[in-house]
């Protein structure tokens, strides 16, 4: 046993492992593509425990990781050589105030575990993203984005207060209003500037009915300008669009022989809240918008409505090079339709869910998940899952299609696939990249946290403006 381990077992109250399986299986995580293995795991039993073990890290110059559900997919969560904290452990529900609207609990509670608790009580969190086995902590470290994130934000949008240990081992309680410095850069910080223990989040009253209209368009152009009357004129409840392809022959013109005829087809799904169906003025809404054809109409209770469509499971030897791009309105037909020509070349496009959803930037406000400087935003998001020996040229591509997307006046949504150099970061927060670098230096003054997935300046460097380096091919 290193003396590491020795001395973490004298500290800390929960478990400090290095048993082999206990390195691997946080040694990877839901993108398959990354692989990095600390050398302790560290199961807080709370605050104090992070707090000692930040402290440790920083006194013996190791660098120390916070990781939940593993479900990001470029190695955000993993530690190489360190020691990596498992926050699934604090995971108590404290308090739960559905009078108040609010509820507190610690950052490794699952998002199953509040809808559990809040749906009988009438209430639930504001926005909830398509999966719920990951937790508190590591979506407000993201960001979380839900069908509904147009009206209310992403889930950091409607945290109300957090825990946090800094990179200097300080417990610090931090609001809007108190610390509230630290609690913007937290906040979608992917545990940069501190580990999160304890999350206070809004909830809000939901009504016991929906009613869900699934929309076909042949044409992007009328799909992306509905999704716009229906998001800033406030007409539904959630939306979100999901692409088929279709094979409609093959011509002989193609480079190897035969190419495909691949016409894109799309799917709007538009859903109405309400106390009773017969409150739905279903006339007045489809009349207003040009689809092809309306598919069908989904009556659900609220209940059955908010759980997620699917569980994606981890296939073993696979990889989830998955990305998502926020792009301004103003690009995003342009932007889409280069990505879905561009599709079918590297990736197996029959089999990957593509999709869009749509965001407002006023009702977003988080520094750390920059939006495109546009009232109306589109985020376009590509799901493939690819054999690992695959992975490098599908990788490729998507960091192409990436640059073209910061090119046009886009952000990455940087929970997926990310490849950045410092270049796109820059370009990834503009004006507040400055400020990311200063607050690293005060919140992490010793670079403990998370070393490997954000590059910063070098403190000589004074022009941290976001050149643009890169030229792109559409
Ligand atoms: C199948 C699937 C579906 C998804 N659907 C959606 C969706 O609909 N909407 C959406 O927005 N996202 C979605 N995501 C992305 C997912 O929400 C994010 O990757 C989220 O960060 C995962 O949370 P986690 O608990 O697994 O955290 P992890 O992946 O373990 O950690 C995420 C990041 O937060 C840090 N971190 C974790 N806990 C803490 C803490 N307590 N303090 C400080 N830092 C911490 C980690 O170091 C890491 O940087 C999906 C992902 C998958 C695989």
């Amino acid at each position: 046993m290193n003396s590491i381990i020795l001395d973490l077992k004298q500290i800390i109250e929960g478990e400090v492992s290095e048993t082999e399986e206990d390195l691997l299986a946080v040694s990877q995580d839901f993108g398959g593509i990354i692989q990095k293995q600390p050398q302790v795991v560290v199961r807080p039993q709370s605050s104090i425990d992070v707090a000692k073990a930040v402290k440790y890290a920083a006194d013996k110059e190791l660098t120390i990781s916070s990781r939940a559900s593993g479900h990001t997919l470029s190695g955000q969560s993993l530690n190489q050589g360190g020691i990596l904290l498992d926050m699934r452990g604090l995971n108590q529900i404290h308090e739960f105030r559905p009078d108040c609207l609010w509820f507190k609990a610690d950052a490794g509670v699952t998002w199953k575990q509040v809808v559990d608790v809040s749906i009988p009580h009438g209430v639930i969190p504001p926005v909830l993203t398509n999966n719920f086995d990951v937790t508190l902590g590591g979506t407000h470290c993201a960001a979380g984005v839900g069908v509904n994130s147009f009206r209310y934000g992403t889930q950091a949008d409607n945290c109300l207060g957090l825990e946090v240990v800094t990179g200097t081992g300080d417990v610090v309680w931090c609001t809007p209003e108190q610390n509230s410095e630290l609690f913007y850069h937290v906040l979608c910080g992917y545990g940069q500037f501190g580990v999160i223990t304890q999350i206070q989040h809004r909830l809000k009253r939901y009504r016991p009915f929906t009613r869900t209209y699934f929309l076909c368009y042949d044409d992007l152009d009328l799909l992306l300008n509905d999704e716009r009357l229906l998001v800033l004129e406030d007409r539904v409840d959630s939306l979100v669009s999901l692409f088929s392809p279709c094979v409609l022959g093959v011509s002989r013109t193609g480079e190897n022989g035969i190419r495909p005829l691949i016409e894109w087809f799309y799917r709007l799904q538009i859903t109405l809240e309400v106390d009773s169906v017969n409150d739905i003025h279903e006339e007045e809404l489809l009349s207003s918008l040009n689809f092809y054809r309306h598919i069908y109409t989904e009556d659900l209770s609220f209940e059955k409505f908010v759980q997620p469509l699917v569980q994606v499971p981890h296939l073993p030897g696979t990889a989830n090079p998955w990305i998502d791009v926020l792009l301004p309105a103003s690009a995003a037909k342009e932007y889409i339709e280069t990505a879905l020509k561009r599709i079918p070349s590297f990736i197996d496009f029959r089999n990957t869910p593509v999709g869009s959803f749509s965001m407002v930037t006023r009702n977003s406000n988080m520094p750390m998940f920059p939006l495109p400087e546009e009232e109306f935003v589109i985020g376009f998001g590509m799901y493939p899952t690819v054999p690992k020996s695959q992975v490098q040229p599908v990788v490729e591509q998507l960091n192409q299609l990436t640059d073209l997307s910061l090119q046009m006046g886009g952000k990455r949504y940087i929970a997926s696939w990310v490849e950045f150099d410092l270049p796109r970061w820059r370009l990834q927060f503009g004006d507040h990249w400055s400020k990311v670098n200063e607050m690293k230096r005060k919140y992490d003054p010793k670079g403990i946290l998370h070393p490997g997935f954000f590059q910063y300046e070098q403190p000589h460097q004074t022009n941290l403006s976001s050149t643009k380096t890169y030229t792109l091919t559409k």
